[in-house]
């Protein structure tokens, strides 16, 4: 059996035609048995269907928005494919059924999460097509293939969690046989449950799609093809002088994702690690720059790592009971964040005060739970940023740390430092 290697394209690398077309030049330098490639939606049509969704959960018209949709798409057909392709009557067919779904009453009535699930990925379905179409037509035969066959989920929607067993074996049943023949082009992000209905990852779930795919074929490698040279120590669009690591641990990258660098999604390294399946990280601008390799490396450069994470909101926990900081405190902090889906940044305790960082999600103000309330009183305080600085140096303690940035939290170990802060000095 060929040992399979899995690519990602994101949704910047297929925003347009041109773009398209340089996805395919990159592909067919690099065309080989094996191949899997996990494309995203084209440029921002997730968030664009996300605004259709909201309005017609609530059955509100959105046939502005959906022109738009399938106008971007349709531009690019018509800059890619010669006037009489299928793909024309594919793209009718396919907005036909998306707006069709948009209306199903009883998808409605399901609930928000499930109903978005159910039109979401659709943006993924289709730039696959798109990008398939494409490569068969310049020459590069390959396959389509539904990921929602391949990724098998429970039934949580918007964050589905990934049955690994059955996806292996699903994985295996439908690409090994195929990629002995040709390359294989599926979609990031979804997944579906037991009852065959669409779940998806959560946003920017694609890279997490390359991971999953990877370790369920034991793939040689994962490359994510970026707009960016590799991995840097800082935000390219913050830090001007931001340096570029040619290798870096799992460790190191893992921590990287959690802290809050938008560089690869944070639920991909793990898995990677746990089988040592490297992962590169390179330009589609510059394909044949180095980029970035993650993998096991012990002696990978410790220069400071910076990143910063906006719209942050501090909990303050005060025991109602004046009781003393025990399990049972955290116990229920954690219990309501895994009800509410909350991801906790920091968390820090002192005597009968326990504080929280959290990333505000839709809404504004968080909806505490009652279970919380009965225990503790409760303040939120929003709009601040954390800034994590790992292998941290005296310079950006001073810089970070200074009173007037607003410090609210503050936390440092020997490696780490981290502040929560109302302004961010830049
Ligand atoms: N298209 C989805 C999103 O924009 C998934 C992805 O791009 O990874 O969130
Ligand atoms: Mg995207």
């Amino acid at each position: 059996m060929i040992q399979p290697l899995v690519y990602k394209f994101g949704g910047a690398s297929v925003k347009d035609a041109d773009s398209i077309e340089n996805v395919a030049k990159v592909l067919n330098t690099n065309w080989k048995q094996g191949l899997i490639v996990v494309v995203s939606a084209m440029g921002d049509t997730t968030d664009l269907l996300e605004e259709i969704i909201n309005k017609a959960f609530v059955r509100e018209p959105f046939s502005t928005e959906l022109e738009k949709v399938e106008s971007l798409h349709q531009e690019a057909c018509q800059q890619l494919f010669p006037g009489n392709h299928s793909i024309f009557n594919r793209l009718k067919n396919d907005f036909s059924k998306l707006k069709r779904t948009l209306e199903n009453q009883k998808f409605i009535e399901e609930g928000e999460a499930f109903f978005y699930d159910q039109i979401i990925g659709f943006g993924e379905l289709i730039s696959t097509r798109i990008l398939q179409e494409y490569l068969c037509l310049q020459g590069n035969y390959c396959l389509w293939q539904d990921a929602r066959e391949l990724i098998a989920t429970d039934s949580n929607h918007k964050i589905g969690r990934v049955d690994w067993v059955l996806t292996m074996q699903q994985c295996r049943k439908l690409l090994v046989s195929q990629l002995e023949r040709y390359p294989v082009i599926t979609q990031g992000f979804m997944g579906s449950d037991w009852l065959n209905h669409t779940v998806t990852l959560g946003r920017e779930g694609s890279d997490f799609t390359a991971a999953i795919l990877a370790v369920s074929l034991g793939a040689k490698s994962v490359t994510i093809w970026k707009d960016v040279s590799g991995i840097l120590n800082g935000d390219p669009d913050l830090f001007p002088d931001a340096v570029k690591f040619e290798y870096l641990d799992f460790e190191e990258a893992a921590e990287m994702t959690y802290f809050g660098a938008k560089v690869i999604h944070p639920k991909t390294v793990k898995p990677l690690a746990k089988h040592k399946i490297p992962l590169y990280v390179k330009s589609f601008v510059e394909p044949s720059s180095t980029g970035t390799v993650i993998g096991s490396f012990q002696d990978d450069p410790r220069i400071p790592i910076t990143v910063i994470k906006k719209n942050q909101v501090l909990l303050t926990f005060r025991i109602r009971d004046l009781s003393r900081i025990g399990g049972f405190h955290f116990e229920e902090i954690f219990k309501a964040a895994k009800q509410q889906n909350w991801t906790i940044n920091l968390i820090q305790a002192s005597a009968v005060t326990l504080r929280a960082v959290l990333d505000v999600m839709d809404k504004p103000r968080l909806v505490l739970p009652k279970s919380l309330q009965e225990v503790f009183v409760v303040e939120q305080q929003a709009n601040l940023s954390l800034v994590t600085v790992k292998n941290y140096t005296q310079d950006q303690e001073s810089k970070y740390g200074a009173k007037e940035n607003g410090i609210r939290l503050s936390q440092k170990s020997p490696t780490t430092l981290q502040y929560l802060m109302e302004k961010i000095p830049l």
